[in-house]
């Protein structure tokens, strides 16, 4: 059954024909069902991970069911560095010559905790994987956007990172910094116009990072993550050239203006 995104948007099937998309956790949950849903809309999707044998069982699926031409980069974003996004630029540009978009969908959780008893040790890896990380490698891959005539950079958000909630700790923190990163970005590519920065929130949804923060959920209720691809290819395709700056919701999205 299609979410309310995908009856408000029905995107070409070639939207993205040509281009080429990092997605990062594009192993498992909503990051893999966006790596599938660019592909399957024509885009050549790098597939950043932490774990291999998941980016392989994606690659497997894009290889039999489209003509793209994905890459696997096994990466633990825990120890994102300068010098290992500047490989990733130069795997990037040797393999493809171009990057189109960022889908910055790698988040960890982290512990339910209140800030007094967080264990710092976690609050710093939850930091480095859902915020430095998405700088460092936003950062190394800036002059190759740049070169794209229409490039789109997209972090994702949540709930807790608009309006802060006890016990959300690091990963609340983390993704009102996305929020940051993001206005901070737009206004200083905004001049341009060639590459587009937002965050997209998208709510509730069926996957393992949902059922361990709610563990007592039925998560039966909840949309899976196919209901929210009508606004995340809209976001990473050109029919929202123009549109920055912009925190989009998947679960209120009614479709382009
Ligand atoms: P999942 O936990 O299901 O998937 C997250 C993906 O990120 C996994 O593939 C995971 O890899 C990868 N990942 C985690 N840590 C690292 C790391 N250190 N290095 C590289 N990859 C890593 O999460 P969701 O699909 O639910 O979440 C996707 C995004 O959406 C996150 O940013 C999350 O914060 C956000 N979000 C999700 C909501 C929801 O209800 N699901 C609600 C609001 C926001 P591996 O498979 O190896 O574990």
């Amino acid at each position: 059954m299609p979410g309310k995104a995908d009856r408000a948007y029905h995107p070409r099937v070639d939207l993205l024909a040509g281009r080429v998309v990092l997605v990062t956790g594009a192993g498992d949950g909503i990051g893999r069902v966006a790596a599938l849903a660019y592909a399957e809309h024509g885009a050549h999707v790098v597939l950043l991970g932490r774990t291999e044998s998941k980016l392989e069982a994606v690659f497997d699926l894009i290889e039999a069911n489209t003509e793209t031409r994905p890459v696997v980069v096994p990466a633990d974003l825990e120890h994102a560095s300068e010098d290992a996004a500047t490989a990733l630029y130069h795997a990037i540009r040797r393999e493809y010559g171009r990057l189109d978009g960022i889908l910055h969908n790698a988040g960890l959780l982290g512990p339910r905790a209140p800030i007094a008893e967080y264990p710092v040790s976690d609050w710093l890896e939850v930091m480095h994987v859902n915020v430095n990380a998405a700088f460092i490698v936003t950062r190394a891959l800036m002059p190759l956007l740049g070169e794209s005539a229409d490039a789109s950079v997209v972090f994702t958000s949540s709930g807790v990172g608009r309006r802060g909630r006890a016990e959300w700790g690091a990963y609340a923190v983390s993704k009102f910094a996305l929020e940051g990163l993001t206005e901070v970005l737009a206004d200083e590519t905004a001049g341009a116009g060639r590459i587009r920065i937002n965050s997209l929130n998208p709510g509730a949804t069926r996957t393992a990072m949902r059922a361990a923060a709610y563990p007592d959920e039925d998560p039966g209720t909840l949309p899976p993550p196919e209901d929210h691809m009508g606004l995340y290819l809209y976001l990473m395709g050109p029919d929202s050239k123009g549109v920055t700056g912009g925190r989009f919701d998947a679960a209120s999205w009614a479709g382009p203006p």
